[in-house]
Formats: C-alpha cells, structure tokens, sequence
C-alpha cells in the first residue's frame, strides 16, 4: 500500500502526521492533498527518509541536484557535497551521477541523505548501453525498465522519468525550430532513441509497467521535463506544451494507481512567461506539485547561473511553483564542487524563502530578525539568518574598532544607534 492509497482510504499515515506538524496545518487536509495528488511526500519505506511535503500550502522546497560525472568521479567528494547540501538546508538531494560505479555510488549517498532521495534511472541504462552495446540508443526496453525497479529497491524517493518525450511530442519538437533543440540529458536520450529505433518511448508506451514498479516501492514519480528551454527564445513553446498534455494525462493514470507524481519545468524563460507557465501546468495536471528547473530569467550570467536560477525561482514559488531545483555558479560551465553547490543550495533557500512570505508564510521569521538588527544582537541574527557562517566571516573580516556594538560600514555614525540615542530622550 502505497502513502497515496492510504490517503485515498481515508488513513492519516505517520509521514502525513510529520508532514502537517511541520508546515502547521492539519493532518486530515494534508492527507485529503495527497489522496487528490496536490502534496507528495516522496518517501520510499526502504529508505525511510524524513517526511517532506511538496504542494499546495506547503513551504516551497529546495532539491540539490548531485553526482559524478564521466568526466570527473570522486565518490568522496560526492559525499561531501551530499553534506554539505543537507547543512545548507536541502530539503531533498538528486545523484545524478554518470560516471563511475553507479550502484555502489547510489548505495553510498543513500546512507548519508536523510531528506528523499532522487534520481534519473535512464541515465544508469543509456550508460549500461554504452558498455554492453555501444550506445545509448541499443538501450533496451528492459534496460530502462530494471534500471527504474533496482534504484526503486535500493530506496530512491523520487525517479525521473521522461514519459513526454514521445514520438508525436519529438515531431512536434522539429517543426518548432528551436534555436537549441533539447538540453535535457535523459530527454535527449529518449529522443534519441525514439529517432533511431523508429519506436515509441517504452515508459510511454506502457506507463501502466512502471506505475506498477513505482507502486511495488512506494516511489513518487517527477514526470519530466525534456522538452524544458534552453534559451529565452525557446520559452513556452508548442514543444513544451504539447509534452505538458501527455504529461498531465499521464499524472491522472498515476492518481488512479495511487502513485504520487510530481511535474517538471521550464527551464529557461523571460520574466512575463512564468506566471502563465505555471498557471497552465496547474491547470493541465489539476495542481500537481510543480518541481521547477530555473526558471533562468537571462542566459548571458554563466558564473551566476545560480542567481539567475534565484531570480526565477522566487518568481515562480510566488505564482505557485512549489519545489526549486537549484541552479549552481558552475551551471552550463563544469561539474560544481562543493563550494558551488552550497552557493547553490543558499540561493535556492533564499528564493524559495521569499516565495514563502509573498504567499503568506513564515513573515514572522523576518520580523523577529528584524527586530534583532535595531537591537544590533549579533547572536540572535547569526542563529535565525540562511547562512550564519558567511554572516559572521563577513563580520570578522572587518571588525568595528571605535564602536563595537556597530559595525565597521558606519562604526560611531551607525544609524540605528544616532536614532535610538535621539528617540529615547525625546
Ligand atoms: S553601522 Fe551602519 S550598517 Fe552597521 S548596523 Fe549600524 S547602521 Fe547598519
């Protein structure tokens, strides 16, 4: 029985308890959003991470995406970045590792991620292909399908799978022009399959396998995003949308078998086209949780991709997008460290954060702060802001010699200090 079974049957699970006690809410609406399908709670019992919720009315959550690649593999230093993710407050971590021992990769991230776990299963089949075929495209049906029920049994929380990439969404795809065609990497692998092999996508075409994996497992489904844009050019187009209808037929098939989904998007776009992306997406799948990409609102900032990635993300949590995929400063330029992917995860926090007051949560978290700055209590905004280490290394740096109560920007001429001396004697 999976979370969303119970829900439907009325049964307020431990995982939806946790989840209510944490965003505030009620346990009955939280359990009556998972039995709709408007709030997952990734959570696969062989891995049992915290219960986390994503949807409607619930904070908006941050995912730090992970992983080795073909080009670089150091499974310590993985496991770093695992951590310091999770310091940072990732609310769930993607391997999206390509290169290495995959299995043993996974195994070990998994013992380290307390939060839900995901991945992208065609990536270890397309590779496996590589190995025992040559290439990608002599990928079998097979292949895709054990790769999704083994990290389904190892405990991955949530899989990507790209079930609309098809072949009437690929067709669709090269009457569009686009200035850059795809960039997703599993989507380019099953539209390059789809090209060659002349076939259907095989978790397209019998999505009903891998609900049944899915359901085996208890592991929630991000249907994704292959068709997302490249470039601001490529934005909200008839490409995108028609991926999003296969999709958000395909996410009511999942309700049914009671299997959480969540849907992926956009990728880049101007600042105007992400309100109506989300408010059609929610339409099309009937509020599913949104698991944004970006949104990146310019393509000219490599190096501050995760800026960029920020700007869109608190713009796209304010319209309802309820889960920012980060976005690090190496995006689009190298495999991140460890220092891009902290960087990425604050930049994420701070947006989904700000997403938060504009929908009417946790405002009071910045009154207190504030409340800490007129006091000029140090201790208090270090222990309540994002990132207290970088707040208290900037405070070092140049620490304040004539008043130290201040700071050294404006030391004895610190406003907050000259008007409270005037205001307290007037
Ligand atoms: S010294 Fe200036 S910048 Fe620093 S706390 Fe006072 S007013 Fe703010």
């Amino acid at each position: 029985m999976t979370i969303m079974q119970d829900a439907q049957k009325g049964i307020i699970t431990d995982e939806i308890r946790e989840v209510a006690a944490a965003e505030g809410m009620e346990p009955e609406v939280v359990r009556r959003r998972v039995a709709k399908g408007s709030i997952v709670i990734p959570h696969n019992p062989a891995h049992s991470p915290r219960s986390i919720g994503i949807g409607k009315g619930m904070r908006v959550k941050v995912n730090a995406n992970i992983g080795t690649s073909m080009e670089y593999c150091n499974l310590e230093e993985e496991k770093e970045k695992a951590r310091v993710s999770l310091a940072a407050g990732a609310h769930a971590i993607m391997d999206l590792s390509t290169g290495g021992d995959l299995d043993e990769i996974r195994t070990e991230l998994l013992k380290i991620v307390d939060v839900p776990f995901g991945t992208v299963p065609v990536y270890q089949a397309g590779i496996d292909a590589i190995d025992k075929r040559g290439a990608i495209v002599d990928m079998t049906s097979d292949d895709i399908f054990n790769s999704f029920r083994n990290q389904a049994r190892q405990g991955v929380d949530f899989a990507v799978s790209h079930v609309g990439v098809t072949k009437e969404s690929v067709e669709r795809l090269k009457r569009q022009h686009r200035l850059i065609p795809m960039v997703s990497r599993g989507g380019a692998f099953h539209m390059a399959w789809i090209l060659h092999n002349g076939e259907e996508n095989p978790i397209y075409k019998e999505f009903d396998y891998l609900l049944e994996i899915a359901g085996e497992y208890d592991m929630t489904l991000s249907l994704g995003d292959g068709m997302r844009s490249g470039g601001l050019y490529d934005s909200n187009d008839r490409a995108k949308f028609q991926e999003l209808l296969i999709i958000g037929e395909l996410v009511e098939r999942a309700r049914e078998a009671g299997v959480q989904t969540m849907v992926e998007g956009p990728g880049h776009m101007p600042m105007p086209d992400i309100e109506p992306n989300i408010m059609v997406m929610k339409k099309i799948t009937k509020e599913a949780p949104y698991f944004v990409l970006g949104p990146l609102v310019t393509d000219i900032a490599p190096g501050y991709d995760h800026i960029v990635g920020a700007i869109g993300g608190a713009m796209a949590g304010y319209y309802g997008a309820d889960f920012l995929c980060y976005v690090t400063p190496a995006e689009h330029l190298s495999l991140p460290d460890v220092d891009d992917v902290k960087e990425g995860v604050i930049a994420s926090r701070i947006a989904a954060h700000a997403a938060d007051i504009a929908r009417g949560i946790d405002y009071d978290v910045d009154t207190e702060f504030s409340r800490a700055r007129h006091e000029l209590d140090w201790k208090k905004m270090f222990s309540s802001c994002i990132d207290p280490e970088k707040a208290k290394e900037y405070r070092k740096r140049r620490k304040p010699t004539e008043d130290p109560k201040a700071c050294s920007m404006c030391g004895k001429l610190c406003a907050i200090e000259i008007v409270e001396r005037y205001l307290s004697e007037n």
